[in-house]
């Protein structure tokens, strides 16, 4: 008898214990975004790793917070190519959070941080949504501001130091003053401040006023200057990040300096995760287009498969999605705690508390489902025949609704079937070796007991001497079942539509 290895320590535990090493007691987890555009399925990853994180150190008693910083005071840096050009050219610089929604109630950032924020609640992810035009309008910012305004000569060496570049010109300021005319906050100057009035003068270069207007709710932190700033004001210990910003010279590397020699705290343990790339079409990007809105998942995918992809896999492992066949199999490793491949500890910290599995294969419903069209009760009683039941009517129903939306959008052509009730044109196409196994395959089929006894003897019957052979054997099953060459595993498909039924078929298709 061999022992299995112990398996390797899940990622999440590991950064639960690093976080745990360093003694903090209320570990608060950072995440941000910028609601530039649609928030995809990239954008899931770094809250779920955000999520999996405070899951792991809850496990372990620390009553960890996760915070999710959305940057609606980014300006509007380019009109994406859904948008109408007219009415956005003239928004470019202005912070998001003022700019009216493309359709609908709100702003900008509302309109695309809404459908994600209702995923979040779907997915059971419990943060704290903070908008950092109202954590800067609370003045949780006015001492970080202030701090990073005197020390600006400071922050502009370690800057250029950290990025080797002589980007950080004379008159830099870490400070983006939000322009009172004409609402830009990418033009401004800083001219003077003052801590004890709160109180920053500054001219816009792009209409020519000059204001005076306390930190809070008077503009920003300069991107490499807001992070750690964010750090100290919130108590940052753990942040995941995309790699873009762990690279040498990025604003990980800027901002770990500022942090400790600016703000003196130490930086936040670093989670930088990789990019989740939709298959056959590259590194999911709004600009691209090639995105898969985080909501839409959600039309397919129970909330336990979403956070069971982002645990499964290391962050630094990139991440191939492929919402097709394969979408399949992660749905029934989540469903099934015993099936091959399965990361245990990962499906622990996905399923969240009181989940109970469907106990039907969702690859299983999603072909019973089309045989009984749709019908819930016809459904019920197709899986209640195949051995699958009893089973909660709610959570088949649920599925169901899961299946017909993967059908319609994503699964590959095999996966669809639609069993005529004449036989199909391409029955007629038949050679005599095909047409003759199939009638031998009909007179066979009502004394096979179970899915994998017919397929064993579609193979058996189309390899006999005489027969077609095994893949032409099953390509006369799949013309006379569904008028196509290619389907779901024959034995299943045919266990389901029923043998009798499928006998007769056969025989006229013999006979034709
Ligand atoms: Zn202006």
């Amino acid at each position: 008898m061999t022992e299995n290895p112990a398996p390797e320590r899940h990622w999440a535990d590991r950064v639960a214990d690093e976080v745990l090493a360093r003694g903090t007691s209320q570990p608060v987890i950072a995440t941000g975004i910028s609601p530039s555009g649609v928030f995809h399925v990239g954008h899931l990853r770094e809250i779920l790793t955000g999520d999996a994180a405070a899951r792991a150190l809850r496990d372990r008693g620390a009553p960890a917070r996760l915070v999710f910083v959305v940057d609606d005071v980014d300006p509007l840096r380019k009109v994406h190519r859904l948008l109408d050009e007219s009415v956005y050219a003239p928004q470019l610089g202005r912070p998001l959070f003022t700019i009216p929604a493309p359709e609908g109630e709100g702003s900008y950032a509302d309109y695309y941080l809404r459908p994600f924020l209702a995923a979040l609640g779907r997915l059971h992810v419990d943060c704290e949504v903070v908008r950092a035009h109202q954590l800067y309008a609370s003045g949780a910012m006015d001492d970080v501001a202030f701090t990073a305004l005197e020390q600006q000569d400071r922050i502009a060496a370690i800057l250029r130091e950290v990025t080797g570049k002589e980007e950080v010109k004379e008159g830099w300021s870490p400070w983006n003053p939000l322009c009172t005319r004409c609402g830009r906050i990418d033009k401004g100057r800083v001219l003077a401040f003052d801590r004890a009035r709160n109180e920053i003068r500054s001219r816009c270069e792009a209409c020519g006023e000059e204001s005076a207007q306390p930190a809070g709710g008077g503009g920003k932190l300069t991107w490499r200057v807001d992070w750690p700033a964010r750090w100290k004001a919130l108590g940052v210990s753990v942040e995941p990040f995309g790699k873009d910003h762990a690279s040498r010279g990025g604003s990980y590397d800027s901002g770990e300096r500022i942090a400790r020699e600016v703000f003196g705290v130490e930086p936040p343990h670093p989670i930088v995760y990789e990019w989740i790339a939709l298959k056959g079409q590259g590194d999911m990007s709004s600009s691209k287009g090639n995105v898969l809105a985080a909501d839409e998942l959600l039309h397919v995918a129970p909330p336990e498969v979403l956070r069971y992809v982002v645990l499964k896999n290391r962050p630094q492992r990139a991440i191939q999605f492929d919402p097709g066949a394969p979408f399949l199999r992660l749905v029934d490793e989540v469903d099934d705690a015993s099936a091959a491949g399965v990361d245990s500890r990962a499906l622990e910290l996905s399923r969240a508390a009181g989940f109970t599995p469907v106990g039907v294969p969702f690859h299983h419903l999603v072909l019973v489902a089309q045989i009984a069209r749709f019908d819930l009760d016809r459904t019920l009683a197709l899986l209640g025949r195949g051995g699958y039941g009893p089973l909660d009517r709610a959570a088949v129903a649920e599925r169901m609704a899961m299946a017909r939306y993967w059908l319609d959008r994503f699964a590959p052509e095999e996966a669809r079937v639609d069993v005529p009730d004449e036989l199909p044109p391409a029955a007629a196409a038949l050679d005599a070796p095909q047409r003759a196994f199939l009638g031998r395959l009909a007179d066979a089929l009502p004394a096979l007991g179970s899915a994998d006894a017919i397929q064993d003897a579609i193979r058996d019957l189309a390899n006999q001497e005489g027969g077609p052979g095994a893949k032409r054997g099953f390509e006369a099953v799949y013309a006379a079942l569904i008028g196509r060459a290619r389907g779901p595993r024959a034995g299943s498909f045919i266990a389901i539509l029923g043998p009798e039924r499928v006998a007769e078929r056969f025989r006229r298709a013999a006979s034709a």
